[in-house]
């Protein structure tokens, strides 16, 4: 046991665990930890020098609560769900009242807002806290956004604004709302980066299966549209991944990388609570659904002997570099639409709990540390910014320019991708939504007439005030 006493004490040192412990190190503060594998903490002091001098391992639960100042700050980056439970119930016993629980791991907000409840009745607290950027994020600067009663903020905000990634100098962290706000905006983010992700692979197939590009060819493309619009993360490390060789084959990396995406849920849980709140998230349930057929591969492979004259694949995209062009222009206007979607998403979320979710500040805490980081995010602060009314990015004028510029190019590749025989459900996904979003008269008459001739759900009328049902022929 060591005398001093730490700031802040983080509980599991897996990936996540271990470089936030050790970012929270370098930035000065004394850290306590503690693994149900031992030697994970004691490692962590002693294979780093210099940030270990901060490191304080711990062996019992016990020992690493009687580390930490008052009012304690626990940090939980244990594996979501059941482990977060059950740490917390061992731990709650040796707290005392004004101590704080932080779950920093990829939650269900729905767990946090059920934590949180159960926590602050017990005089405790409890942050609910999504933290982006994998790995290397953590270990220098993801982004973090934090849920739970305001009034908590204050005691973590010191350790969190110097860990935090920062844009232009900002720190990329934020409080955003009571009880599940944080984990509920860290799963849409998650969300949008399962759309921005498919739908960047879905660009990959058309210029491999249409155009019959070779992977450092893409590479080449791909870092030079990082020099624009589609400037981020994302595009970057598809760049990178695509000039990759494989050391035993020599082939590129992305040739001998089995075509079977995995996935943690955290992605199907944005489809999933937006469509518990009415938003068409078409994107991002594209995405996830991609991520599952993706996964049934010798199914896949059967169907494609059983179709294999379907389709005219290649026909509809020649070599032509026009195409680029079309298929830059295309991810830049579904890349609007997929975020225009999680957006929807939140704000809907907002009004149903209660949040008043800060939009403009969540896009600004995306603009760094996290996975979808982009100068894109930015417009999209700005847009919420400028805008005190906002219902839908797709609304605001600068992305209703942007939108009548690249509709065009979007509707030509997947009409093209479509003759061809290239899946492209996402980018087909966002088109669709746009032409659905922006049709002044839908087709749900007919919707609502089929409902009320089967099940007398009735309807309304354009011409008249009221709720009617209509006698129906006998069928
Ligand atoms: P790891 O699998 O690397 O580490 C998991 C940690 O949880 C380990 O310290 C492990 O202990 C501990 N643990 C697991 N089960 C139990 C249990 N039943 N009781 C006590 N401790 C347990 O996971 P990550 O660090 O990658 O992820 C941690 C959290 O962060 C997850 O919620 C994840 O979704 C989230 N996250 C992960 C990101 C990533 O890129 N990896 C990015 C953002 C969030 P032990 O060492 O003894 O096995």
């Amino acid at each position: 046991m060591n005398d001093r006493q730490a700031d802040i004490g983080v509980l599991g040192l897996g990936t996540m665990g271990a470089n936030l412990a050790l970012n929270i190190a370098e930035k000065g503060f004394t850290v306590a930890v503690h693994n149900r594998t031992t030697a994970k903490a004691l490692a962590l002091r002693d294979d780093n020098p210099g940030i270990g001098d901060n490191v304080l391992p711990t062996e019992t639960l016990e020992d690493f609560v009687a580390a930490l100042k008052s009012p304690r700050l626990v940090l939980f980056m244990v594996t979501a769900g059941k482990p977060v439970d059950a740490e917390m119930a061992r731990i709650a016993p040796l707290l005392s009242p004004g101590d704080v629980m932080i779950d920093a791991g990829n939650a269900d907000f729905n767990d946090t807002i059920r934590r949180s409840a159960a926590v602050e009745e017990t005089g405790l607290h409890f942050v609910g806290m999504g933290v982006s950027g994998g790995e290397l994020g953590a270990r220098h600067g993801p982004s973090i956004m934090v849920g739970g009663a305001r009034k908590t903020y204050p005691l973590l905000e010191p350790i969190l604004e110097k860990i935090a990634a920062k844009y232009e100098g900002e720190p990329c962290v934020a409080w955003l709302g009571p009880d599940g706000a944080g984990h509920f905006v860290k799963t849409i983010h998650n969300g949008i980066e399962y759309a921005d992700m498919q739908m960047i692979a879905e660009i990959y197939g058309i210029m491999r299966d249409g155009i019959g590009l070779k992977p450092a060819e893409m590479a080449t493309i791909f870092a030079d549209w990082n020099t624009r619009g589609l400037a981020s993360y994302l595009i970057e490390i598809t760049a990178v991944t695509l000039a990759e060789s494989d050391p035993e084959t020599h082939q590129p990396m992305v040739d001998v990388i089995v075509d079977e995406a995995g996935q943690k849920g955290t992605g199907r849980w944005a489809a999933i609570e937006a469509q518990k709140l009415g938003v068409g998230a078409t994107t991002i349930e594209a995405a996830v659904s991609a991520r599952g057929v993706s996964s049934r591969r010798a199914e896949r492979k059967t169907a494609a002997e059983l179709y294999r004259d379907v389709g005219r694949t290649g026909a509809e995209f020649g070599g032509e570099a026009e195409h680029i062009a079309e298929l830059e222009q295309a991810l830049e206007t579904a890349k609007i639409i997929a975020y225009a979607q999680g957006y929807a998403t939140m704000a809907a979320a907002s009004d149903e709990y209660g949040w008043s979710l800060p939009l403009a500040e969540i896009a600004r805490i995306w603009r760094a540390g996290c996975i979808i980081r982009s100068d894109f995010l930015d417009d999209i602060a700005r847009a919420y910014d400028a805008g005190d009314n906002v219902v839908n990015l797709l609304q605001a004028s600068d992305f209703v320019a942007r939108v009548v510029a690249g509709e065009a190019a979007l509707r030509g590749v997947v009409a093209k991708a479509a003759l061809a025989g290239i899946p492209v459900p996402a980018l087909s996904a966002a088109i669709a939504y746009f032409d659905d979003y922006r049709r002044a008269r839908g087709t749900t008459n007919l919707t609502q007439a089929q409902r009320d001739l089967f099940g007398a759900h009735t309807f309304r009328r354009l011409d008249m005030e009221g709720v009617f049902h209509h006698k129906w022929p006998a069928v």
